[in-house]
Formats: structure tokens, sequence, C-alpha cells
């Protein structure tokens, strides 16, 4: 359907004013902890924050990159937080957490990308609780993969993810800044530096790709070895972002899971609401 304007009937969502919304709202808050479900606006916050989850945003809430797809600001970021690590470990254990996503804003100001910043989040997690499982939503490590991967070798296990968000030929209007083929290769890497991981990307539907471009995603997603996928809808985060450009039929991203499913992913979810961290923590 195309975008006249108004939200499609699947799409509205009311925000729960529920007391286990709350408590993972103060807990977040009390702690001064960024997560993405707020800095990007996030269509699922009431549904996940309600259920107990939330996804961290490590590494501030500045971003050296300028996606026109995302909500979070721009501009020079902040040092890493010493802190940090301890304060998501604390959230961690306050809210009972069994399963981390971690994600953070490009830092390519960082000689490393941020990826000590990860790896010390997660081992000061795992001191907390050494049964806790986590999952990396990571930037592209531009100009340093080699180096970031080897730093967060040292923090394994994880399910290992960086996500396409969309198909290459909208990379230049959606994702200035970023690259393609250095993002597949990024999961490429993952896959054969990091022992055993599971990898694992995500795209965007909505924004103007052809479905033979999204088959070719996938393909190519597939030939490097990822494992899992998540198709989700583009919805503007904000008045200055990008428009929609198509709502996607709630049927059609179930046919995009059996496609997915038939090309060899072990885990899909496809569906208007899907985002990289939504029920992230599924076995499937
Ligand atoms: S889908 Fe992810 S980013 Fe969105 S609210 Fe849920 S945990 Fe947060």
């Amino acid at each position: 359907m195309k975008n006249t304007g108004r939200l499609p009937s699947w799409l509205k969502r009311r925000m729960p004013a529920s007391d286990s919304f709350a408590h993972t709202h103060h807990v977040i808050s009390s702690l001064g902890i960024d997560t993405i479900c707020t800095s990007a606006n996030c269509p699922n916050k009431g549904k996940c924050w309600d259920r107990g989850t939330a996804t961290v945003l490590i590494l501030g809430d500045i971003c050296t990159r300028r996606c026109r797809f995302c909500s979070v600001g721009s501009g020079k970021p902040k040092p890493p937080d010493a802190s940090e690590p301890r304060r998501v470990a604390a959230m961690a254990e306050e809210m009972k957490l069994k399963y981390l996503v971690i994600t953070s804003v490009s830092r390519d100001d960082l000689a490393d990308g941020g990826a000590r910043q990860f790896a010390e989040t997660i081992k000061t997690c795992r001191g907390k609780n050494p049964k806790l499982e986590f999952e990396l939503l990571v930037p592209d490590f531009k100009g340093c993969p080699e180096a970031a991967l080897d730093i967060l070798s040292g923090a394994m296990p994880f399910v290992f993810g960086h996500n396409v968000e969309t198909v290459p030929s909208l990379y230049s209007t959606a994702r200035p800044g970023a690259d393609y083929q250095r993002s597949l290769g990024l999961l490429k890497k993952a896959k054969q530096k990091l022992a055993n991981v599971e990898t694992k990307s995500s795209i965007m539907l909505g924004l103007g790709e052809k479905d033979d471009e999204i088959i070719e995603v996938l393909k190519d997603l597939r030939g490097i070895g990822c494992d899992r996928l998540a198709i989700g809808q583009y919805l503007r985060p904000t008045k200055d972002s990008l428009d929609v450009v198509e709502y996607v039929e709630p049927e059609k991203f179930e046919q995009w899971k059996e496609k997915a499913t038939e090309l060899g992913f072990r885990w899909v979810k496809s569906s208007p609401f899907t985002r990289s961290s939504y029920h992230a923590e599924e076995k499937l």
C-alpha cells in the first residue's frame, strides 16, 4: 500500500500504562541508561518494556553518522563512560534479564569503533550473572573491523548482529557514510574470526526497494553464512527522517519469511513491527 499520509490499521498501537512498563522505565531512568527503544522512537517500546525487556544503547546517544531513517542525534560524541558497564549490569540485575541486547551509535571517532566498551559491558554483566546471554548489534567498525573483532572475541559467546538495513541502491539516500559491501564484509569476518558465532542482520521495507533487490540482499547474506534475519516495516521516526514510500502488507511479510527460510536462514522474524531486537531472545 502506497503511503497516502495515513497509517494503515495494522500499524496502530497504544502505549500500555502497566506497572511493569513503569518498572522498566524507572530502572532505566534511575541508572541513567540510554536505550535504542527511546532514542529511535521504536514503535514496540510499549510492548517490550511492558514485558520487561529493552535494548541498551551504549557509548552515548550522539552518533558520528547521519542515517536518514534514524532519529538518533548526530554530532561529536563524548568519550566512553567508564561507569556505563556497571550501570548496565545493575540494570540487567534489577530487571532480572536472561537475555540482553546491546547496541551502540557509530563511533568513527574511536580507534576501536567502541568495541572495547561492548566487551567491558558484557564482562561486567557476566561478572554479576554468568548465565546472562547476549546479543550485540554493532556498527560497521569502519576502518577497524579486525581490531574490533579481536577485542570482541575476548567476550564470547554472543549473537553477533549487524544490520544491512536496506538494499544497496538506497544506501546513498538512507545510509550516507555506510557501505553495503563493508557491512557484508563485517558479518563475514565475524563468522570467520569468532568461534561458533551466530550472525544476524536486519532490513527495513517500505523505503522504495524492489522485490528483486530484497531477494539479492537475502542471497548475499546467506552467501556469507548469516544465520538470523529480521525484516520489518520502516516507520518515519521524526518529521525530518525519510518518508515512508510504502506500507508493506502483513501477508507480504509472511511471504518474505517463507522465502528467507527457504534460502536457509535458521532464525527468521518478519512482520511490520519486527525490529532486530524485537523478541530477539526467542529460540524459534
Ligand atoms: S524492538 Fe528493540 S528497540 Fe524496539 S522497543 Fe523492543 S527492545 Fe526496544
